[in-house]
């Protein structure tokens, strides 16, 4: 690992400022997890590293902090995994998030690890984390995935580049219909989460739409119905510690014996976290059941498109999925 200084500024104008000079010498730290990772693979070697953690005042309550707003929650960006898995007040609306943080990782490195860095850590493709493959992701001819080991890799939105997006958080966020906050020189706006990822045929060689200087300040939840109820489940070969094989996020309200407002996100099969709006219209206003259930996890994987070994996420995920309507619905699985 090359050495590098650590820089701490007080202010995020500061941070901000210093991360849109020279943005190829620098990066920015929150937990550092991921970033830390990186410079020991040899994939970077920045000359600075900038202290996410050393801004104060308001602007660092705001990133530091967890507030209840008009019904739905702002989430500081510098929150770690582990305040939000023990977060008590993240009531049954909005389960996902508290499961989906608990699910990530170990207990060490959730205590570490923040919500920012969690949504904007890189890919863990091996062929993209071995420093000595140039792979599309970093300017080479091809994505190795393609044709080499891939039983880790994309089956649907694949192309160019086969990665699976990382973050355990983003797909709880996606079926919460959430939303960032991103501090930069020209002022603070608000990106959509579906909006934040990008896709790898638009640009193979990144993943989210943070431009240097641009600084995630919050994630907002919007507000939820006392009828709304979320779920987050996974399949890991360790489940101890370990990257998902597949995962799956939904939220739903049951009024009226219908179900309404169904969000359904896909993890660890596509480059981005993935909403399968064909699950959603199979399900939305219709009453839950087990064949219904059935019939809308079989719509979430009706584009998938396998490479030579991973076709097994298929009837994984479509697991995943009917246990987690059924969880939300409370309606019992069949024998
Ligand atoms: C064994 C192991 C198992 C794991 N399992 C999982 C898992 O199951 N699910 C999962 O999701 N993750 C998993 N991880 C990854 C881990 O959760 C992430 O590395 C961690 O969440 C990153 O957060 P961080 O705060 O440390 O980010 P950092 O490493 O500090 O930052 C990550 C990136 O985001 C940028 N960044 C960070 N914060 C901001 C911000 N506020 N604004 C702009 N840019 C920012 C940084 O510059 C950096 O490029 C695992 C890691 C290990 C080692």
């Amino acid at each position: 690992m090359n050495p590098f200084s650590l820089v701490r500024l007080s202010t995020l104008s500061e941070v901000s400022a210093r991360m849109a000079q020279a943005p190829e010498t620098r990066r920015l730290r929150a937990g550092g997890i991921d970033l830390i990772d990186r410079l020991k693979e040899g994939l970077e070697a920045p000359d600075e590293l900038v202290e996410l953690r050393a801004v104060a005042g308001d602007d660092g309550a705001r990133m530091t902090g967890l507030a209840e707003r008009k019904g739905g929650w702002s989430i500081g960006s510098l929150v770690t995994l582990a305040q939000l898995a023990s977060f008590a007040d993240f009531a049954r609306p909005f389960a996902a998030i508290r499961e989906a943080a608990a699910s990530a990782a170990t207990p060490g490195i959730r205590n570490a690890a923040t919500a920012g860095g969690n949504l904007l850590q890189r890919p863990r493709c091996w062929y993209y984390r071995h420093v000595d493959l140039i792979c599309l992701k970093k300017g080479g001819a091809q994505c190795f995935a393609l044709t080499g080991d891939n039983r880790y890799h994309a089956i649907l939105g694949g192309g160019p580049s086969f990665i699976v997006h990382p973050s355990t958080l983003a797909l709880a966020l996606l079926a919460h219909d959430a939303s960032v906050v991103v501090f930069s020189p020209k002022g603070e706006r608000t990106i959509a989460i579906a909006d934040l990822f990008v896709p790898p045929s638009v640009d193979p060689s990144r993943e989210h739409a943070l431009a240097p200087g641009d600084i995630m300040v919050t994630i907002e939840l919007p507000p939820a119905s006392a009828a709304q109820r979320s779920t987050y489940l996974a399949v890991k070969e360790k489940q101890s510690h370990d990257w998902p094989l597949g995962e799956v996020a939904v939220r739903a309200s049951v009024t009226g014996g219908k179900l309404s407002g169904v969000r359904v996100a896909l993890g660890h099969v596509a480059p981005i976290p993935w909403r399968s709006g064909e699950a959603e219209a199979v399900l939305e206003g219709q009453a839950p059941s087990a064949e219904l259930f059935a019939r809308a996890a079989q719509a979430a994987l009706s584009k998938a498109k396998p490479l030579e070994h991973n076709g097994y996420k298929i009837p994984l995920v479509e697991g995943l999925l009917r246990q987690a309507l059924h969880s939300i619905c409370e309606v019992p699985l069949p024998e």
